[in-house]
């Protein structure tokens, strides 16, 4: 694929690789070097033949980074697959007449190995360049080569790690774009549900039905909010939207909106807010919903435990806890807990559980500046605290 009627396609090919005008990379640069010292030139250089100019990846003995094609020795030597080899330029009628043949530096001798790119094109050349005429040996020759095709290897695995970049943001877009459109109907069917578990004169089966569609939509919009929020802090753009909030009311709301279903389970939901908690300026949703999620997976692990929701004044932020008499977690996986997709193998409920609660927790606190972490609780169960600064640089 080398004849002029690709150069479209070859150009294509090129660009495809996104690799012209970045920086100098260590494994080129290292293919240049050894080719210089293998074949004993001044000059060697990684070529990539654009439209109308030659641009040099990586080079050794020459202080420009392109030339015009048409002043290239390489425009002829990517029309063939083979190295070509000019022992004395002075005396080649296809170069005698190139500038740096007829002037300064006066180049006589040029050895280039095409360099193909993953889809078969040759896209430019590893050669090496001397101004004295002279001959490549055998093992010179096939050195060259071989650093050539670890060139072309190299090219290969840039491509393959565009093409994952490339994946992955389509797959962050399709959930992206999946989550966003079920946010809103789950939204609306919320409090509806809620507004039919209020309704008198239902009988007890319409009740119960009516509390499972809204304790399970509740379930289905966290988890919906939790990857957006997710993927926003992934693409830096989870920036809390601060406002003065009054500790203890934050965690009244939260005690209250998780109240029913305690009392439901058999279980206890209790405040234990100290006075010097006070007012802390952070992002009252975002921070509910950390709280939320906390409380959630403290009513599933120990459904007729006694939960607390602490907050008291810790130096310069205030420290918020959420602490359960469930059955704990392991010492090993405590760090891990709040890393993607991380849940506890074998413990309860691992089968349905995400990991995806305590790293939307975890973003959430950090975009403030604060910390999250888990203890173990005595005699038993989990504490999970976390800090938000007061005031934030
Ligand atoms: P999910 O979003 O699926 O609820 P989380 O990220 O919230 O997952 O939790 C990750 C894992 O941490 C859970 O699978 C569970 O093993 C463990 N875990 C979280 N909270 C508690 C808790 N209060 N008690 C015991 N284990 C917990």
């Amino acid at each position: 694929m080398t004849g002029r009627d690709d150069e479209g396609a070859r150009i294509a090919a090129l660009h495809r690789l996104a690799i012209l005008d970045t920086e100098p990379e260590r494994a080129y640069d290292d293919a240049v070097e050894l080719a210089a010292s293998i074949c004993g030139t001044p000059i060697a250089m990684m070529t990539l033949l654009d439209g109308q100019r030659q641009w040099f990846k990586s080079k050794v003995g020459v202080p420009f980074d392109e030339t015009p094609r048409e002043q290239s020795f390489c425009t002829q030597a990517i029309l063939s697959d083979d190295t070509l080899i000019v022992p004395d330029a002075s005396a080649d009628d296809r170069f005698k007449e190139l500038l740096v043949v007829q002037y300064a530096p006066s180049l006589r001798f040029y050895a280039g190995a095409p360099i193909k790119s993953p889809d078969g094109f040759n896209l430019g050349t590893l050669c090496v360049l001397d101004v004295q005429s002279r001959a490549l040996s055998k093992p010179q020759q096939d050195a060259l080569e071989a650093l050539r095709r670890m060139i072309e290897r190299q090219l290969e695995l840039r491509r393959v790690n565009l093409e994952l970049v490339r994946l992955e943001r389509q797959k962050r877009e399709l959930t992206e774009l999946v989550v966003h459109d079920l946010k809103n109907p789950i939204a609306s069917i919320l409090p509806n549900a809620r507004y039919l578990t209020r309704t008198t004169g239902l009988s007890e089966n319409a009740k119960m039905a009516a509390q499972d569609i809204t304790s399970s939509t509740e379930a289905m919009l966290r988890l919906v909010l939790n990857l957006l929020d997710i993927s926003r802090a992934e693409d830096a753009a989870l920036v809390p939207k601060c406002t003065p909030v009054v500790v203890a009311e934050l965690l009244e709301s939260v005690r209250a909106g998780a109240a029913a279903r305690a009392a439901e389970q058999g279980g206890t939901l209790a405040l234990d807010v100290a006075e010097d908690a006070g007012t802390v300026s952070l992002d009252a949703d975002l921070i509910r919903r950390v709280l939320e999620n906390l409380t959630d997976n403290a009513l599933k692990y120990a459904p007729r435990g006694t939960i607390t929701l602490g907050a008291r004044a810790d130096g310069d932020s205030v420290l918020l806890t959420v602490a359960d008499d469930g059955p704990g977690i392991p010492a090993a996986a405590r760090a891990a807990i709040f890393e993607k997709y991380t849940r506890v193998e074998g413990a309860p409920h691992a089968d349905r559980s995400r990991g995806l609660g305590l790293t939307f927790c975890r973003l959430a606190v950090e975009a403030h500046g604060g910390r999250i972490w888990v203890d173990e609780r005595t005699p038993r169960g989990s504490v999970f605290s976390l800090t938000v600064p007061r005031a934030r640089a």
